[in-house]
């Protein structure tokens, strides 16, 4: 394992449904999602948190598919809130359903929200994502800051020809909202992605298209939850903006997290394609030590399979997670 670094966050999809379609996210070809019977049940979940907590788990971070559509997803964050050691817990939505569900999260111990937000205007929202609900995410984002969650994090992932021409209107948010505005670089994830990856919009380039129009952008410390990103602040603000940028830069070096699929699947790494199945060891009668001991062999294969060991790209971020 690399030196220094302590993988303390955890990625977890509760779903790999989603209410929303986005061009650059589901594949193209025709799922085949999972049953029922093959997502783990929210028992299953809190029994891995634990032994994720043994081996130094502090942060976990639920995701999907869209983790708002998962029933009772209020319980499982008061469930996770139960463990101890469990430091924080947070949410990666697309937002449709926050508004509704804000205030419960909140009070059940959820911590921060991400919410997934590629554009600012209603036709071209339904254009990316299949749906008209521009106004709901924006309602979604409003009770986000309403309910006090800290800091509210907007995701965009620029690409050019779809919403390049919004990447100033999306940094001026944060003059008048304390959001924090991530500028997420598109990557390569699947067949999907690949029709998008040529106009990939680097976080260089998303910079410049901001100061070119707002002027100078000083570099921001201090922000919760900061893995990767490095953020700025554009004169004036009471919020900031964050490039993220994965496809142009390699921080596999300072990776942190882990992810776990909604059927229990371990990924040390997006990109590895190396997996630790949990499943069939949950539902037999196998015991912790047995669990634990697995887990950490392949931890300490993480810095070994990263997005550079492998060729064929097959990731499904609708279902592991982004
Ligand atoms: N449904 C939730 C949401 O929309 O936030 C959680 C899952 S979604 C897969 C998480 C994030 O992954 C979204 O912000 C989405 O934009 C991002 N994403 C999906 N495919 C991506 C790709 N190829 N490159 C970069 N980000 C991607």
């Amino acid at each position: 394992m690399e030196k220094n670094i302590t993988v303390d966050y955890l990625r977890l999809s509760v779903t790999d449904l989603c209410n929303l379609n986005c061009v650059y996210c589901t594949p193209l070809e025709k799922r085949e999602f999972l049953t029922h019977q093959e997502v783990l049940r929210y028992e299953e979940i809190a029994r891995l948190i634990r032994l994720f907590i043994e081996i130094g788990i502090r942060k976990v971070r639920i995701t999907g598919g869209e983790p708002l559509i998962k029933k009772n997803i209020v319980a499982l964050v008061e469930m996770l809130k139960k463990i101890e050691g469990l430091e924080e817990i947070s949410m990666t939505t697309n937002g449709m359903l926050l508004s509704e569900y804000a205030a419960q999260l909140k009070k059940a111990g959820l911590s921060r929200v991400n919410i997934s937000l590629d554009t600012l205007k209603r036709d071209r929202f339904k254009a990316i994502t299949g749906v008209d609900s521009f106004l709901e995410v924006w309602e979604g984002i409003q009770a986000a800051l309403a309910v006090g969650f800290d800091p509210v994090k907007l995701n965009v992932v620029p690409i050019k020809g779809v919403n390049d021409d919004e990447i100033v209107d999306f940094a001026k948010l944060t003059l008048k909202y304390p959001l924090i505005v991530r500028f997420i670089e598109l990557f390569h994830t699947n067949q999907r992605s690949k029709k998008f990856i040529e106009s990939l919009l680097s976080s260089e380039r998303t910079k410049k298209l901001i100061t070119e129009e707002l002027g100078e952008i000083k570099p921001s410390h201090m922000i919760k939850g900061e893995g990767p990103a490095s953020y700025y602040k554009i004169s004036g603000s009471i919020g900031s903006i964050g490039f993220i940028s994965g496809s142009s830069s390699n921080f596999c070096h300072c990776c942190n997290r882990i992810r776990v699929d909604c059927a229990g699947r371990i990924s040390p790494c997006l990109f590895s394609g190396h997996i630790y199945d949990t499943r069939p060891l949950l539902r037999s009668n196998t015991q912790d030590e047995k669990l634990l001991e697995d887990i950490k062999k392949l931890l300490s294969l993480k810095f070994q399979y990263t997005k550079y060991t492998i060729k064929e790209r097959k990731i499904e971020m609708s279902s592991l997670g982004g």
